[in-house]
């Protein structure tokens, strides 16, 4: 989907031979890359979006990310900040053009400091490298999107990512403590720093987390961390139909909180079977995945409140806390995402309406009825995700060659959308707005959202910072 629009139309400055002279003053020839391969790379995230950056820079420190702000800001160029590019909504396509600013180079873990339970970071390093690292000191840090080895902390302080353990220890902004963000005209703030508790004003942080880098761009954030657990198991349960899952994940919640509470449909399991023969799942209208941590008594005790909620709504169980075996159980889930593509030869999945979330114990309403939906357009549209915390990922699949199925797939979002927010949840729990879902935020914010744009344009006055994105033009 090309999204590009000129620059110039909106009075944006351009990017010529002298903005190009002067990063490379600033930043180092290696750092600015403006071939027309290079910003083709940076032209798109994972979603549809494409637009192409007029300059793509890799500055190495916050003192760097400044100086392109501060050149951006005198010419009202553009800028758009970049982590891993693992985005589902476009928030990392340069709608406009202007400098795509890639944090990936900045990667140092700055400290390490076990006796206030934080480390302290650069915006680009990814969540899997941090955690290794972590991991020798016996701590982690919780947010686990599914993109962990690609995503940097950076992106998923932007876009507030959650991921499967969500349900247990909470999403990213739960973790932040402090930030360093730099904001036009290149001015470097410092948020927060290393005290669980604050009660000094507007909370500016958490006003961070989830902007989407339309206020400022991340360089350094001191997170929240947690000595690892010493053991683990996995729960893997199947069902007749997704109402008892959903009422076994309800009589679960009562009594334990396991770190993961994850579901796939029929389509999704069926998927799976299809993608990898040899993993066999049952066939089943519903699969539980648990997760539950803690010391040997605990994690022995969770598992026995699991089984006895699955089984005494009809669940079929198998549990295991040896570590293969945990990876055996959990593949189906781990594999989900690829595996929905080979539902059908030649469908393709579709990012839309792939994110919504609501109130758990709606969840196998909106199952049923998305299954409606999708029987009425004749699409499958396969159901997996986050059951502990409400947020269903559905694949709508397609085939990419047919238009009528293009407009069918765009009716068939709305219509999820619609159901999501009919049934008191909302049109994304975790992926973010971005391009994607921009045209929905007036609509859901009303007066809220000219709120929203007050508080842009005292971060960014010049509205230099992603312009496009999340309603805001
Ligand atoms: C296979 C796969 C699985 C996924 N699973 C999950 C999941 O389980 N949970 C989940 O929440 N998401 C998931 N995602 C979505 C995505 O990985 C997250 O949104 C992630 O947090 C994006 O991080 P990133 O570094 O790739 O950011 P990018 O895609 O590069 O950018 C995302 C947004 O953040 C902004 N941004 C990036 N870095 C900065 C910065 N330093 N300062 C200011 N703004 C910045 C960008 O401008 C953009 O608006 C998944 C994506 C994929 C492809």
């Amino acid at each position: 989907m090309i999204r590009g629009v000129d620059m110039g139309e909106r009075g944006y400055g351009r990017v010529n031979d002298e903005v190009i002279g002067r990063l490379v003053e600033v930043l180092g020839e290696r750092n600015v890359k403006a071939d027309i391969v290079e910003r083709y790379v940076y032209s798109t995230d994972a979603s549809l979006f494409s637009s192409l950056p007029d300059v793509v820079v890799t500055p190495e420190n916050t003192s760097q990310v400044v100086d392109v702000v501060r050149i951006a800001s005198e010419k009202r160029i553009p800028v758009t900040p970049r982590g891993g590019g693992t985005g589902l909504c476009g928030g990392a396509v340069p709608l406009y053009g202007g400098i795509v600013v890639d944090l990936s180079k900045m990667d140092r873990i700055l400290e390490v400091d076990l006796d206030n339970f934080c480390v302290t970071v650069e915006a680009g390093i990814t969540p899997e490298r941090l955690n290794r690292e972590l991991a020798k000191h016996g701590f982690f840090f919780p947010p686990s999107p599914g993109s962990k080895k690609m995503c940097t902390v950076g992106g998923m302080i932007a876009t507030n990512a959650g991921g499967m353990h969500a349900v247990r220890y909470g999403v990213t902004r739960n973790f932040v403590l402090g930030l360093k963000l730099v904001i036009p005209p290149g001015d470097v703030v410092s948020l927060g720093g290393k005290v669980l508790k604050r009660c000094l004003g507007y909370d500016l942080i958490q006003l961070v987390v989830g902007s989407e880098g339309t206020l400022g761009i991340v360089t350094e954030a001191t997170l929240r961390i947690l000595p690892l657990p010493e053991k683990s198991a996995v729960v893997v349960a199947y069902f007749k139909d997704v109402s008892t899952a959903a009422k076994a994940v309800n009589a679960v919640l009562r009594k334990v909180i396991p770190s993961a509470i994850e579901v796939l449909d029929k389509w999704s399991i069926e998927a799976v079977n299809r993608y990898v023969p040899s993993l066999n799942l049952p066939r089943a209208e519903a699969a539980l995945y648990f997760e539950v941590e803690g010391s040997e008594q605990e994690v022995e005790r969770q598992i026995r409140v699991i089984v006895d909620a699955c089984r005494s709504h009809g669940g079929e169980t198998e549990w295991t806390s040896d570590s293969k075996e945990k990876e055996r159980l959990l593949a189906g889930r781990e594999i989900v995402g690829g595996a929905i593509m080979n539902i059908d030869r030649g469908r393709v999945r579709v990012y839309e309406a792939e994110d919504v979330c609501v109130p758990i114990a709606q969840l196998p309403r909106f199952v049923e009825e998305a299954h409606s939906i999708s029987e009425r357009y004749g699409i499958p549209v396969c159901i997996y995700g986050h059951a502990g915390d409400g947020n269903c990922h559905s694949g709508i699949m397609i085939d990419p060659k047919s238009r009528e199925e293009w407009e069918k797939m765009r009716m068939m979002a709305s219509e999820i959308y619609e159901l999501a927010v009919k049934l008191g949840g909302n049109i994304s729990g975790e992926h973010g707005i971005g391009l994607l879902r921009a045209k929905y935020m007036a609509g859901i914010h009303g007066q809220a959202l000219h709120i929203m744009k007050k508080i842009k344009e005292a971060f960014d006055p010049q509205g230099i910072l992603n312009p496009g994105k999340m309603g805001f033009t």
